[in-house]
């Protein structure tokens, strides 16, 4: 493992969930925020951490085959989520789980959000998948989540929360930005007779320009 970039993604990691913290995503529950290290290790925050003290030192390098981790604190209890979805998508390197109210609204309805937003699409992918109700922490969440989760920036996962996945961290995070507002979106549309879906044609077009032709590259 490269310590140095362990090290840098363990500040990255703590300033984003320091960032999560303040956006009120968290909403006085725990969610929680990794980061890819390299193909074998991630860096996630401690499980039960008290958001307004964290320090950078603190967050977890896992092993993501193993789930091993170093340090005396232990790693969120979703490592092993966010692991599998690494092990799945060579291409992600940033992760956010969060609890956010109005994702969870719709995963406790146990819907998926339609394709009704354009940076909705743009920026996950479609739809949003709802991963099947399991026991947190456990691999059978693990695999819903990344089956949910397949050709898609994020998911929401029954009656428990959302995920978003991005080639940052930074991507990640507006993603799951991105995904609460889009099941907001969805929640209150219900009130004029629901959000109109995006046709496929524009779905892929949206997301193709994002992934590959949007900003200064
Ligand atoms: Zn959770």
């Amino acid at each position: 493992m490269n310590r140095e970039k362990a090290k840098l993604m363990q500040i990255e990691v703590c300033n984003t969930a320091l960032k999560m913290y303040h956006s009120g995503l968290v909403a006085g529950t725990w969610g929680n925020i990794s980061g890819r290290v390299d193909d074998e290790y991630m860096v996630i925050t401690p499980s039960g951490m008290d958001y307004e003290r964290l320090a950078a030192e603190e967050m977890v390098i896992v092993n993501m085959k193993t789930l091993a981790y170093e340090g005396s604190l232990k790693p969120s209890v979703e490592a092993v989520v966010h692991a599998a979805i690494y092990l799945d998508r060579p291409e992600i390197n940033g992760i956010m789980h969060t609890h956010s109210t109005y994702a969870l609204t719709v995963a406790a309805a146990r819907k998926s959000i339609p394709p009704i937003c354009d940076d909705q699409v743009q920026i996950l992918g479609g739809d949003v998948r709802l991963a099947a109700y399991t026991m947190p922490g456990t691999k059978e969440m693990a695999e819903a989540v990344v089956g949910a989760l397949r050709g898609r920036a994020g998911a929401l996962i029954a009656n428990h929360g959302a995920i978003t996945a991005g080639r940052t961290l930074p991507e990640a995070y507006v993603g799951s930005q991105v995904l609460e507002k889009a099941a907001m979106v969805y929640v209150n549309g219900q009130s004029i007779g629901g959000g109109v879906e995006i046709s496929q044609e524009d779905i892929d077009f949206f997301h193709d320009f994002f992934l590959n032709k949007y900003g200064q590259r």
